[in-house]
């Protein structure tokens, strides 16, 4: 079969949950699903594996598990986009075409911008917990730290989870803390962004947080080399273009990151080469039998899976509208969420909106650090995102 009514393309948090909504919303299911990989990552557990809390393994299942019931997974990769046809051209040079199109590639990790990155990472103390192969080696970091300089990076791209970058720094200071070496560690957050937190009401409580623990925020100073055998990293202001070589005993890296490279090419994609999207429709613009979710879409918002469990149904329903021929009434208001870890045991939950104006959950102020929430990120979520997320129930 090279035709199908739905085409979802990657099989990620957005076109599974897309996928399995669709499967309980639609009375003829014809929909496809292309994703080269047999695994399935659950993204947010790499913090707290990174920091030691859980085993890499239990963010890990197999892909063929979640695909719903009734649809085709296609084990390949998308290559070229022809939305003009409405096809789509794969890796192994199969030309599929499709009524629908949902696209939910992901990220790319540039981790070649940064050069001595990919050599150093994983040895001489270079950690990151932004791949599956990579996180635990944070924790060993971690461990074995003695003391010293220990840096944090965050990017000026957009990143997933733009809360990560500082959530494994203050486990770190918390760990180094309890194993009785934090004074002789010093603490650095290097960003290329001007402020630690975009929203200033949980901005002010991680700013707090950051006083109170001794950690020294360096702002606009963009990671641009990293020197793994002289364990040295070079860092560029976002402004002046000064730059500045640091060492380092450890460094936890944070790469920049773009839209895929398939998207960035294909004429899909807006300027900044993120697919091209109505905000509040999460249909293109342009090609109105395509829509998109996730990372790779061009959203004004922070790019996280909570914002995902928002984003899918608005895209079921207006693909149902489509079909049916009817004008797309649902919208998205760019909610997103952030459970920003500040410790073992301590988290605050962000949630927020387009406007940045918080749209929280609970009846008290998530802006405090509280052990439930913590408790809420370690075991609620994950639950939740296997059982009913990834099931089309949530
Ligand atoms: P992904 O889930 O990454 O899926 C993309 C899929 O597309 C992949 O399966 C990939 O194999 C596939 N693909 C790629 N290229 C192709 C191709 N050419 N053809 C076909 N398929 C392709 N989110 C939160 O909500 N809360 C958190 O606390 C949180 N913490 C995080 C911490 C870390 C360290 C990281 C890395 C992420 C975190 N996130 C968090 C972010 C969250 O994991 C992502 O936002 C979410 O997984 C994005 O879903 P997606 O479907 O857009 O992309």
């Amino acid at each position: 079969k090279t035709h199908y009514q739905i085409l979802i393309l990657g099989g990620g948090t957005a076109g599974i949950t897309v996928a399995a909504q669709l499967r309980h919303k639609l009375q003829t299911f014809d929909v496809a699903i292309i994703e080269p990989s047999t695994k399935h990552y659950y993204q947010p557990l790499w913090t707290l594996v990174g920091g030691g809390v859980f085993p890499k393994e239990q963010s890990e299942r197999l892909e063929e598990s979640l695909i719903p019931s009734g649809a085709i997974w296609i084990r390949d990769s998308v290559a070229e986009f022809a939305p003009e046809q409405n096809r789509i051209t794969t890796t192994s040079g199969k030309a599929i075409s499709y009524d629908y199109l949902v696209i939910a590639l992901g990220i790319q990790i540039d981790w070649d911008k940064i050069p001595g990155l990919r050599e150093g990472l994983g040895r001489n103390q270079i950690c990151s917990n932004y791949a599956f192969d990579q996180v635990d080696y944070t924790w060993e970091c971690l461990q074995s730290f003695q003391g010293g300089n220990a840096l944090f990076t965050m990017p000026g791209t957009a990143v997933k989870c733009g809360g990560a970058p500082q959530k494994i720094m203050y486990l770190a200071e918390d760990h180094f803390r309890r194993r009785g070496i934090r004074r002789q560690c010093n603490i650095h957050y290097y960003s290329a962004q001007g402020a630690l937190f975009a929203v200033e009401k949980y901005r002010k409580t991680l700013e707090k947080h950051v006083v109170e623990t001794g950690i020294e925020l360096n702002l606009k100073q963009n990671l641009v080399e990293i020197l793994p055998d002289s364990k040295a990293a070079i860092f560029e202001h976002v402004e002046t273009k000064e730059r500045r070589q640091v060492g380092f005993d450890m460094i936890h890296v944070t790469p920049p990151m773009s839209a895929p490279s398939i998207i960035q090419k294909s004429t899909l994609a807006s300027s900044a080469g993120w697919v091209e999207v109505d905000k509040h429709t999460l249909q293109h613009p342009r090609f109105r039998n395509v829509f998109t979710l996730g990372d790779c879409a061009g959203l004004p918002t922070s790019k996280t899976g909570a914002a995902i469990r928002k984003q899918a149904p608005v895209v079921v329903a207006n693909l149902r509208s489509a079909l049916a021929g009817e004008p797309l009434a649902a919208k998205y208001n760019g909610y997103t969420s952030c459970p920003i870890v500040t410790g073992y045991g301590k988290l605050i939950l962000a949630e927020f909106d387009y406007d940045g104006n918080p749209q929280e959950t609970f009846p008290f102020d998530q802006a405090q650090e509280r052990w439930s929430m913590y408790l809420l990120k370690a075991y609620a979520l994950p639950t939740l995102y296997w059982n009913a997320m990834l099931r089309g129930w949530a």
